[in-house]
């Protein structure tokens, strides 16, 4: 790891100011991701601005009748919170699919958001890598991609975004709220943040230079039947090969995201509208325009066959 100064922000303002005049330097939050990719040196911040201090770990209500979650409050304690499950038990559902319970006690929901691909090839120093090193090349394409994206994928990437609370965010149509270092507050769709690869696969969201993460907003409940189906190599501790993150009404109109098969939370909503047909013509809506792999073609009838699961699930 290389060397590096750190602080404990004392305000937002000091933090954000501080972020924007230095480029080299990076939030820290729990550290889970951060500290491991300093490490191997794929990420190297100059500078660590501590925000754990700064008291944005509340979950709140909005007048709107939704919930306000403090960009640091831990994944443990959303899935835990009352409100969170009797309303939302889908992202109480995801959060307690991703990592560890160790890992969990420290991620945070910013951080969550914001953690970094799990493309074997992006954690290899000695591989060309475009998200690591633009302009390297992707090692994944014609390599080793049983893990990659399905869909949205370009010449120059084809890694998955691997959050779990993520995509529970995407169907629950959640909003991201920000403050850059001019003071300008931004509140952004959770379908507009995470981008897709494109030619600069190296810029995984539209978040910009300092810009800090203040909260995450739900809309008011939507009810229905919450269901997150995570199908992984390993029964706990592992990554996602796809996930779908589902909340189906009882007349069999529903909300459908899929983790582990693009760069960002994937959900297309005029798909959904094929839900009263079945899984299959739902997942072929969902996932059109896929460009999969020999390695990763499995992905396809895994999503199918998972939903299929999902919506029998719905029906009980
Ligand atoms: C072994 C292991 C297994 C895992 N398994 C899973 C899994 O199955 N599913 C899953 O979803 N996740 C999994 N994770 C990932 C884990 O969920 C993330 O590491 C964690 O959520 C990141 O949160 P953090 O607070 O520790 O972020 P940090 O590591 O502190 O920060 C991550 C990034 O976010 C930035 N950041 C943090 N807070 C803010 C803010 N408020 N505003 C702007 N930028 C900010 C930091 O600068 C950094 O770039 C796993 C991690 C490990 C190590
Ligand atoms: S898929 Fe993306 S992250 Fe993986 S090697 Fe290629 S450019 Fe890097």
């Amino acid at each position: 790891m290389r060397a590096f100064s750190y602080e404990r922000a004392s305000s937002i303002e000091a933090a954000v100011t501080v972020a924007a005049s230095n480029p080299d330097a990076k939030f820290i939050a729990g550290g889970t991701n951060l500290l491991d990719l300093m490490k191997l040196e794929i990420e190297a911040p100059t500078h660590l601005i501590d925000v754990n201090g700064l008291g944005l770990d509340r979950i709140e209500p909005t007048s709107e009748g939704g919930l306000r979650i403090g960009s640091l409050v831990r994944n443990t304690d959303l899935a835990a919170d009352e409100t969170v499950r009797r309303d939302y038990g889908l992202l109480s559902r995801a959060l307690v699919a991703g990592a560890s319970g160790q890992l969990r006690n420290k991620a945070t929901t910013a951080g969550n958001l914001l953690q970094r691909t799990r493309c074997p090839y992006f954690y290899d120093p000695n591989q060309p890598c475009n998200k690591r090193q633009p302009g390297s090349g992707c090692s994944a394409i014609g390599g080793y991609t049983r893990q990659h994206a399905v869909v949205g994928t370009s010449d120059d990437c084809i890694a998955t975004h691997p959050s779990d609370m993520a995509i529970a965010m995407r169907a629950l149509d959640a909003t991201i709220e920000t403050v850059a270092a001019d003071g300008r507050h931004r509140s952004i769709a959770i379908a507009e943040f995470h981008r897709l690869p494109g030619d600069t696969p190296h810029i995984d969201t539209v978040l910009q230079q300092g810009e800090f993460i203040t909260a995450i907003v739900l809309p008011p409940p939507i009810g229905g039947k919450h269901i997150y189906r995570k199908v992984r190599d390993r029964a706990s501790y592992a990554f996602a090969l796809i996930s779908i993150g589902a909340v189906i009404q009882p007349d069999g109109t529903g909300r459908i995201a899929v983790g582990g098969v693009a760069h960002k939370p994937w959900r297309v909503e005029g798909a959904e509208a094929l839900l009263s047909n079945g899984a299959r013509e739902t997942a072929r809506g969902i996932l059109a325009d896929a460009r999969p792999t020999e390695q990763n073609r499995f992905k396809i009838d895994l999503v199918e066959r998972t939903l299929g699961a999902v919506l029998a699930e719905a029906r009980g």
